[in-house]
């Protein structure tokens, strides 16, 4: 295929062509600009506005004054790896050889598209839930394969997994499954029942399981995370990706990884290699420190943001807002329609308008749709909200958004 097409094929499929041609930002790029023009709190692009622990970002200089600044191993630094098979085995009896079963990459985003070029191509189908998070597209139309979706729907427990529709979705094509729990942008954590119907549609296939665990640590009220490799006699076939981003608020360092059977990560090496080769050397080794000894900061993490979840909450109901409560990540969903008219017709009209006229920004849901899919048509009007801001900021924007109920 030509240059130009294939870049058209993956710019069409990710939405971010211009009508002129032009390459448009993200959709978190784009309201953190417009955030940053209105003046808006921005709770649209979820990144946390406090830095991670102190102890952590001493370790990254500690190694930067200690000569740790040269390409390290392209399987990353064996310390990391060995925290990684440490942490995965601690929380999950999950056992992987850090030597063979474990890589080190540029953040979740890396380990995600280098498995998906591994393992995809023209002919193959890829399926994710839908709404999905928006780099995983990309990843699916740059390998040149077919995206394919499984709705994840709200009801009263949450957006769910409806069983029938998933195993519907599952054809023979079906080469790749991605699993995004705790979920990007609803919240859901899946359930080990939905896992299970995952489980079995990828046995039938035959599929790999590319898991998306970046918001591993991020739960709420009770809710587990369960990692897809712990199902029965699922570790064969998975590739388990997280990262120290969300989990250690170091959302810049971009350290990420992958775990998975040794001929697994061996085709992912194959394609990480010449996508970065390696980075982040004086980063590693703290990332490795925070693993082993930073479960007390994930603790109170946890517990903050468990307290902001509830606060943005309760400001979206007073607003006006249905509301999905998120039992992971730090997102909320919101149906908008109470707030729609003809000039501000949909979700997407309503995130773009509300920074300059309410001062707040957030993200429609439109975003993480494929367009015109059934998903895209039921979630039209929803946005997603993040509470990973500080408390100021979050009380500004609820009494802002008590405007929309006063306009
Ligand atoms: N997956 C999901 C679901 C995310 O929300 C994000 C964003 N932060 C990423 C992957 C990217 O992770 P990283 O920054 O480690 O590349
Ligand atoms: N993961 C972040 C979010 O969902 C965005 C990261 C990015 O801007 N690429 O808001």
């Amino acid at each position: 295929m030509h240059m130009i097409e294939r870049w058209a094929t993956v710019a069409t499929a990710t939405g971010l062509i211009d009508d002129d041609g032009s390459t448009k930002p993200s959709i978190f790029s784009e309201m953190s600009a417009l955030a940053a023009d209105t003046g808006a709190a921005n709770l649209g692009q979820g990144f946390p506005d406090e830095d991670g622990p102190l102890w952590i970002r001493e370790a990254a200089v500690a190694a930067m004054l200690d000569s740790q600044n040269q390409y390290p191993p392209v399987r990353g630094v064996p310390a990391l790896r060995q925290a990684i098979a440490d942490h995965q085995r601690r929380h999950y009896g999950l056992s992987f050889d850090p030597n063979s079963e474990i890589l080190v990459t540029a953040g979740a985003t890396e380990a995600l598209t280098a498995a998906i070029l591994a393992f995809a191509s023209a002919g193959d189908e890829v399926l994710t839930l839908e709404p999905f998070y928006d780099s995983h597209a990309a990843a699916i139309a740059m390998s040149g394969a077919t995206h394919t979706t499984a709705p994840l729907r709200p009801t009263e427990s949450g957006f769910r997994l409806d069983a029938a529709t998933f195993r519907a979705a599952v054809s023979t094509r079906t080469k790749l499954i991605l699993v995004n729990t705790p979920h990007n942008p609803t919240g859901t954590v899946l359930t080990r029942e939905e896992l299970s119907v995952i489980a079995e549609e990828a046995a039938r296939v035959d599929a790999i399981v590319i898991t998306d665990e970046v918001y591993e640590h991020l739960t709420f009220e009770g809710a587990t995370h369960i990692p897809f490799a712990t199902l029965p006699e699922m570790q064969s076939r998975t590739l388990t990706i997280s990262s120290s981003g969300k989990t250690f608020s170091l959302t810049g360092w971009k350290i990420g990884w992958v775990c998975g059977p040794a001929p697994l990560i061996e085709a992912v090496l194959a394609i990480k290699q010449f996508l970065t080769f390696s980075g982040g050397a004086p980063l590693q080794p703290a990332v490795a420190r925070a693993l082993t000894e930073g479960d007390n900061d994930v603790r109170e993490l946890r517990a903050s943001l468990d307290e902001r979840r509830v606060m943005l909450i309760e400001g979206l109901t007073k607003a006006g807002f249905d509301t999905v409560r998120p039992e992971g990540t730090y997102f909320v969903c919101a149906d908008a329609t109470p707030f729609l008219d003809g000039e501000v017709g949909d979700g997407g009209a309503f995130a773009r308008w509300l920074p300059e006229h309410i001062g707040v920004a957030c993200v429609p849901i439109s975003a993480f749709c494929r367009p015109g899919s059934p998903a895209a048509h039921a979630l039209r009007n929803w946005v997603r909200f993040t509470f990973v801001k500080d408390e100021a900021t979050l009380r500004t924007a609820c009494e802002r958004l008590l405007q929309l109920t006063r306009a």
